[in-house]
């Protein structure tokens, strides 16, 4: 298999696609996939709850909090966080760093007033705003952040402390290191970057924030009509939901978040290090805000970058190019990417540079 270097949906681990595959047709002897079964068939009830059971272990989440498994990905997320938990009158603190947190902030200006306590637009995105310097109002009905902006490689290198609850787009580094849930009131992820394929999204919110949604909540963008029906109020995505159940078995038996937390510093520290090292590639993120997921880099000279992507690609290391909107390179590196993948990406930029530069 070629190393996938994809931003989302992203490289999953092999030994879970191998299991997948070799229950694909007849799931644990019944003669049919999971794709195929009732939702409310013991097989796939048994199925989501010890997803749910894995994750609560990885993440050490504790029993206040529901563990929601929703359609809709994290940009659903962006119009159910104020549906529900803003009154509609009530403003809500935003922090900008990046594009992802900006849409968030643009959807919930439809349902409450939007504060943006911090942004660091002005520097093009490239750091966290300095937290002593955050605006934050007095009353907010909660504050929320993006801890990992995929598309500029930013990442927060610490978790905010305020008195209203802590909202967090954890779409891109979600149990990528140990986290402490009781420091959050809502968290939320789409899975396909660490936690399985695309189509499904956990969320992970206190109870005492359920129930008080504005009136106009669909019934299905209400948290708390998935928390008192086990995230089966209506079909949900059965096939996704096994997958990630599979994802948080595989990291359970590799060390769980803590060895996960380990190579993903190491592997992206490496990288960096040779970045900054090479002469040729550079990355313009704050050093402490650098993201261990998602690696932007540029090439000395931009004229370069189709060649390095078709040459990248002949040595089987894929999805290489950066966003759209930003150009040059990015490297995600999540879970599921080993380090021989980011051993084989700097042999190919330092063989590159060295050939072009
Ligand atoms: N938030 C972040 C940080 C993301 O990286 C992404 C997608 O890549 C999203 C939100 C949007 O997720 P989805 O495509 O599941 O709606």
């Amino acid at each position: 298999r070629a190393y996938n270097f994809c931003a989302g949906p992203a490289a999953l681990p092999e030994a879970v696609l191998q299991k997948a595959q070799a229950e694909m047709l007849d799931y644990q002897g019944k003669g049919l996939s999971v794709m195929e079964m009732s939702h409310r068939s013991d097989e796939v009830v048994a199925i989501a709850e010890k997803a749910e059971r894995d994750l609560r272990d990885l993440l050490s989440i504790p029993d206040q909090y529901k563990v929601l498994f929703l359609q809709g990905g994290a940009s659903a997320q962006f119009a159910m966080v104020p549906m529900n938990l803003s009154d509609g009158t009530q403003s809500a603190d935003y922090v900008n760093t990046g594009q992802w947190s900006s849409k968030a902030i643009k959807e919930a200006k439809k349902y409450c007033n939007v504060h943006v306590v911090a942004s660091s637009e002005e520097d093009n995105f490239s750091s966290v705003p300095d937290f002593e310097r955050w605006q934050l109002s007095s009353n907010a009905a909660y504050l929320h952040y993006c801890p990992n902006e995929t598309i500029g490689g930013v990442e927060f290198d610490f978790i905010p402390e305020v008195n209203v609850p802590l909202v967090a787009d954890f779409s891109s580094s979600i149990l990528s290191e140990p986290l402490d849930v009781s420091r959050f009131g809502l968290i939320y992820a789409g899975a396909q970057k660490n936690i399985g394929p695309a189509g499904i999204c956990v969320v992970i919110v206190r109870e005492d924030l359920l129930g008080n949604a504005i009136p106009a909540t669909p019934t299905v963008f209400d948290y708390k009509t998935h928390a008192d029906n086990g995230s089966m109020y209506n079909t949900p995505p059965t096939y996704a939901w096994y997958l990630s159940g599979l994802v948080f078995e595989w990291m359970k038996q590799q060390g769980g978040v803590e060895a996960m937390g380990k190579l993903n510093r190491a592997k992206s520290e490496k990288l960096y290090q040779y970045i900054d090292g090479s002469g040729f590639y550079a990355n313009p993120v704050a050093v402490n805000n650098r993201s261990r997921m998602n690696v932007p880099f540029t090439l000395a000279d931009a004229s370069l970058d189709k060649a390095f992507l078709k040459e990248a690609e002949a040595r089987r290391l894929l999805n290489l190019k950066g966003h759209r909107s930003v150009g040059g390179m990015r490297a995600s590196i999540y879970n599921a990417v080993p380090m021989e993948a980011v051993d084989a990406l700097i042999d190919f930029m330092k063989d590159f540079a060295q050939r072009r530069g």
